[in-house]
């Protein structure tokens, strides 16, 4: 039987709606939208495009955007000055820059220099703490948009095999502390890792976040596994245009998977929607309309 669909696409557009309700509720009790500063340097047309997305979405909800946008010739003082600003702005409840920076530029010193209260892409250390000691905090947005899609289907977690393939702080990581912390028993796979075919088909739950062009092929998938896919490359068909691939061979997988995020429309409308909800998470906390991080 081919695989359920995982409509990451439809999931985010009714959290957003939800979220959208809400904002206009908690800006009359108040008085001030909540706010968030996306911070972008030099010229990558992906950035760019990335930042406009994220721009759009928070004024679909009612989020106001303090975002800046620097030259490459510009100084990461001027980065870091700025930062500070922001922290101390009470209009900003969140604060993330866009990576990756142009070369010469440290991603370290800006992610430090943010408010562990406003980072929203929950990458500051603190927050990593907390997620690894299993405390509530704020949490990087790509693995909580691929919790929170497992919750929202409804797949059970608890007890089951879960294998994530790819080992980034952004990605990889933390989602395997997060199926952790929901009781799965979770194996890491990585560039390294000799038979990644052997260790794959143990799976009940895959993720794959590597940035392969279609690595995970059906011979590698248990049938009846849930298969999520972080992956986004753009690839060239034989026509000559741009095509945007997961890295799973989608159309061979759904045929034996359980269940199958695709690309586009899978995680990626949940990656940016999970930002806004932290944004709305540090609002909440700041503006004491909650007493602790969810
Ligand atoms: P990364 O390059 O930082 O990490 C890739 C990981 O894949 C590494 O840990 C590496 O060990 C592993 N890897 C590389 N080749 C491998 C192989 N042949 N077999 C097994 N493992 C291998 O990438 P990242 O930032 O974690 O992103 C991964 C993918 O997810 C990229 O395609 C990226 O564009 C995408 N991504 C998507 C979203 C989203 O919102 N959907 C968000 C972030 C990243």
């Amino acid at each position: 039987m081919p695989a359920k669909i995982l409509d990451g696409k439809a999931l985010a557009a009714r959290l957003q709606a939800e979220m959208a309700t809400q904002v206009q509720a908690w800006v009359t009790q108040v008085g001030r939208p909540p706010g968030l500063a996306v911070l972008r340097v030099g010229e990558d047309p992906a950035s760019a495009a990335y930042v406009r997305g994220k721009e759009r979405a928070c004024e679909r909800v009612g989020i106001a955007s303090f975002g800046r946008h620097f030259s490459a010739q510009d100084s990461p003082a001027h980065l870091l000055d700025t930062i500070g600003q922001l922290n101390q702005d009470e209009r900003v409840d969140g604060i993330l820059v866009q990576l990756p920076l142009p070369p010469g530029w440290d991603p370290i010193p800006p992610l430090l220099a943010i408010d562990p209260g406003k980072d929203v892409d929950g990458l500051h250390p603190l927050n990593l703490g907390r997620l690894l000691r299993g405390e509530p905090g704020l949490r990087s947005c790509t693995p909580l948009g691929v919790m929170r899609l497992l919750q929202a289907e409804g797949i059970p977690i608890a007890g089951r095999k879960a294998v994530v393939v790819g080992r980034s702080i952004l990605v990889g990581k933390p989602l395997s502390l997060m199926l952790l912390a929901a009781d799965a028993t979770v194996t890491l796979a990585h560039s390294r890792t000799p038979d990644l075919a052997e260790v794959t088909r143990a799976a009940d739950i895959v993720v794959m976040a590597v940035g392969r062009p279609r690595l995970l092929r059906a011979d590698m998938v248990k049938p009846g596994a849930v298969v999520i896919d972080v992956g986004i490359n753009r690839i060239e068909t034989p026509a000559g245009s741009e095509q945007l691939v997961g890295d799973v061979d989608y159309e061979a997988v759904k045929e034996l998977a359980a269940a199958i995020t695709p690309v586009p429309g899978g995680v990626g409308p949940m990656t940016v929607t999970m930002l806004l909800a932290n944004t709305l998470e540090s609002y909440k906390l700041r503006s004491q309309l909650s007493e602790t991080w969810v």
